[in-house]
């Protein structure tokens, strides 16, 4: 029977998507078994609103997005536990789940922090049912992660499989919409279901014009006439709704697309009204956006500024600039960096504001190795200091990921615990994978 139901499905794809359940909270959880039942949110930046909510925190009414200090006594009173945001520990469970995930299959796509969609072809029937499962428990085991597995011969079929399977406990994590490939009635039966706000890549803006034709779920967009769709959704349109009728127009994306900018910025806990707490942040973002530009392997050629006041304050003067500057040539070294960020923050600094936020950008980015010389390469002796930059940042970096990041760091980003313009974070957990000193202790 298995093996009938594979040969029918021979050379036609099978995307799997894997989506981690509630993946904030339940980053938190893995060390703190004591909140396996407790309900469970995680605060955005600066713990302004709750940005992930376990599966009680939902059933408690509170609201993704739901601003923390309005809720506050309502989860003191529930005995929620609430964090604030820990993306050291975020980003570490994520990678580990990935790899778990990339041991599965040679074909995956990271699709974000907490998704990724695997190409499992060949397998039909009960054998992707009990491979879906045997990934989903090793991935829990492993890692301590809950995923939920979304089945379809498309991409977008998966992601509605996967919807359907966190809405459906019966699943038992896993839904196969493959086997229901032939059956229309079931088809019909599960696409009905779906609001069409919720299928992939249509978001709200296509959802208002699609609910004034009376389109409401993703049964009906799948059965609009395609040059309608074409007129009004543009091709990205019409690709979503071939693929609801399970012709498969999207691959995986096999590498994440080569970035164009590395932006790093944040808002901050506390007006900033010193030009000396504006120069700290600006060098303590652009060591994070250098760091990132190695990890890449890629160099800027270009350098970028940003300061803004809160235009939510009505009461305070507004003020808001960005500016940008060539290098001479394009490069990954931290001090060259943030010497032309701090000029560049002295041009558009305007003493008499209250700034809420501040940032760099790196743009102009080109790959490391291999690109095409630059006459100021060939000057006597560049190559030997590029080469003792190099070892220089390789050596900081290696520091900063065994031991925390900011083990070494530059004097112009600031010391540590007197920084004043830092983000809020009152309830962050320990960064339990990342950081020797906040490893979890046993016993
Ligand atoms: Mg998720």
């Amino acid at each position: 029977m298995a093996l009938i139901a594979s040969l029918k499905n021979a050379g036609s794809p099978v995307f799997a998507l894997v989506d981690c359940n509630n993946f904030y909270c339940s980053c938190e959880r893995v060390f703190r078994p004591d909140l396996a039942r407790r309900p469970v949110v995680v605060l955005s930046n600066n713990d302004g609103c709750v940005i992930a909510r376990s599966a009680e925190a939902k059933a408690l009414g509170i609201a993704m997005g739901a601003p923390y200090f309005k809720f506050r006594s309502r989860l003191e009173r529930s005995g929620t536990a609430v964090f604030s945001s820990n993306y050291a520990l975020y980003g570490d469970m994520s990678s580990r789940v990935m790899s778990v995930l990339s041991s599965y299959t040679p074909d995956m796509e990271i699709y974000s922090i907490d998704e990724a969609f695997l190409r499992l072809d060949g397998l039909a029937g009960r054998r992707l049912d009990a491979h879906a499962q045997a990934m989903r428990r090793q991935v829990r085991q492993w890692t301590g992660i809950p995923v939920s597995v979304g089945i379809g011969i498309t991409k977008t079929l998966a992601k509605v499989a996967s919807r359907v399977c966190k809405a459906t406990p019966a699943c038992d994590g896993v839904f196969d919409m493959t086997r229901y490939r032939d059956s229309a009635p079931a088809m019909d039966r599960i696409l009905d279901s779906v609001p069409v706000e919720d299928v992939w890549g249509v978001g709200r803006r296509h959802a208002a014009r699609l609910a004034a034709r009376g389109v409401f779920s993703a049964r009906q967009l799948r059965d609009l006439p395609d040059d309608w769709v074409r007129r009004h959704m543009t091709v990205t349109g019409l690709h979503t709704v071939l693929e609801l009728r399970g012709i498969p127009c999207l691959e995986l994306e096999a590498a994440p697309a080569p970035r164009r900018t590395i932006v790093s910025s944040r808002s901050f806990g506390h007006p900033v009204e010193e030009r000396s707490d504006a120069h700290e942040a600006v060098a303590d973002y652009m060591t994070r956006a250098a760091a990132k530009l190695r990890r890449e392997s890629l160099l800027a050629q270009s350098v970028g500024v940003f300061v803004r006041t809160n235009a939510f304050r009505q009461e305070d003067s507004q003020y808001a600039n960005f500016v940008t500057d060539t290098l001479e040539r394009p490069t990954d070294y931290t001090p060259h960096l943030l010497r032309r960020a701090a000029a560049l923050l002295d041009r558009i600094y305007r003493e008499g504001f209250r700034y809420k936020k501040v940032g760099v950008m790196l743009s102009g980015l080109e790959p490391k190795f291999g690109r095409q010389g630059n006459l100021l390469d060939c000057l006597p002796g560049e190559a030997e200091k590029d080469k003792a930059r190099d070892a220089l940042m390789q050596v900081s970096d290696a520091l900063n990921a065994r031991y925390g990041r900011g083990t070494v760091r530059y004097a112009a980003g600031g010391a540590g615990e007197e920084r004043r313009w830092h983000m809020r974070q009152a309830f962050r957990s320990p960064r339990y994978t990342t950081t020797w000193e906040e490893l979890a202790v046993v016993g």
